[in-house]
């Protein structure tokens, strides 16, 4: 093998993009090379480019991933987190995080939280031989990555963000405990938001609404099972209202905003349950009343990313549910490795929910 990948390097807010080229090594002992054949950017990505995140430079961004299998290191391993046989060519998305699978966090079920973790897309580039994140022609899985193959039914554009915000709202999920007929809110319509409304409809609901304050994303909502949506704060809880008289059994609040979560609190119902996912970045205090949280007996989770078992499940609920949510239409645009910044500026357009690099 020798032939030569490339990378966009981030240099920092501000900065511009270096096309970097490296020769291609073959993978080492456990490793995996993948060629990148989509990777979508997601909002944390543009909170770094933007500098409202820290990140060490130079990276190499870009973690919803979807990839081909090039090579296998010697001692790599040749099965999927669902036992699947891997092989060359096989299309496949992987955990965000490489754990170790024995230090604290990995032995308590927070594998996302390894302290050896090795996050894709984030963290500054070592070496120059080969690459760990999307905007990248290839990628390098590294020893502790949990590979998942993506079936023949999801095209690349929707399996990219399967790493990220699929996985994530498949966590979402899981920790809200969910169970039929119940009133269902979801806070937010971006990606994190429309997929938790597609995630929430495949249970049998009540109702579900989704608040937004974008028109735009409030139409998509509906497309992605809300029974109804709203604008922030024009949603009042009525005893008559037979739809959430008492208010919602479950809130999950995607928009990352200090309203959302305070809206959460509002409208969630007196003994429910509240899953708190979009806020990814530094934020000021919310002037949160305690006393509501006691008083209403919430349970208030917080979910960052995910465990391997959310990345099979998302792949799973994609794989069944992809034509009946219009996912593919949620990547409307899509970018060369070398047309980086266009496709920062396409993606930080709130129009756009995905914007895709092809490398
Ligand atoms: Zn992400
Ligand atoms: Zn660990």
């Amino acid at each position: 093998m020798n032939h030569t990948s490339y990378a966009a390097l981030f240099h920092g807010p501000n900065a511009p993009w270096e096309i970097r080229s490296a020769v291609i090594e073959p993978p080492q002992d456990a490793q995996i090379l993948v060629r990148v054949l989509a990777c979508t950017i997601c909002g944390s990505d543009l909170h770094t480019i933007s500098g409202r995140r820290q990140a060490h430079t130079p990276a190499v961004l870009g973690h919803e991933i979807v990839g081909q299998i090039l090579a296998f290191g010697p001692r790599a391993p040749r099965t999927d987190a669902a036992s699947g046989h891997l092989q060359i060519n096989d299309r496949v998305v992987w955990t965000i995080v490489a754990n170790c699978g024995k230090c604290f966090f990995c032995q308590h079920n927070l594998p996302q939280k390894c302290q050896e973790g090795y996050k894709y897309g984030h963290q500054q580039v070592s070496e120059a031989k080969c690459w760990h994140g999307g905007f990248a022609t290839h990628c390098t899985l590294l020893s502790g990555t949990h590979i998942v193959k993506v079936p023949d039914a999801i095209d690349d554009l929707v399996a990219a963000p399967l790493s990220c915000a699929t996985a994530t709202i498949a966590a979402a999920m899981r920790t809200s405990h969910l169970v039929e007929h119940e009133t269902i809110l979801v806070i937010g319509a971006g990606m994190l938001g429309l997929t938790a409304c597609a995630f929430a409809h495949t249970h049998p609901t009540q109702t579900l609404v989704c608040i937004e304050p974008d028109e735009h994303r409030r139409m998509l909502a509906k497309n992605f099972g809300a029974s109804q949506t709203a604008p922030p704060n024009s949603l009042m809880l009525n005893p008559n209202d037979s739809s959430f008289p008492m208010g919602f059994d479950a809130v999950f609040e995607c928009s990352g905003t200090n309203a959302g979560t305070l809206e959460a609190i509002r409208l969630v119902r007196t003994g429910g349950r509240i899953v708190l996912v979009g806020a990814v970045f530094p934020s000021e205090p919310a002037p949160i009343v305690i006393e509501q949280i006691v008083r209403k007996q919430l349970s208030i989770h917080g979910v960052h990313n995910y465990q391997i078992n959310d990345l099979l499940c998302a792949t799973d609920f994609m794989e069944k549910h992809n034509k009946k949510f219009p996912f593919k239409e949620l990547v409307q645009h899509a970018f060369a490795l070398d047309q980086i910044q266009q496709a920062i500026t396409c993606a930080q357009d709130p129009q756009n929910i995905r914007v895709a690099i092809l490398p």
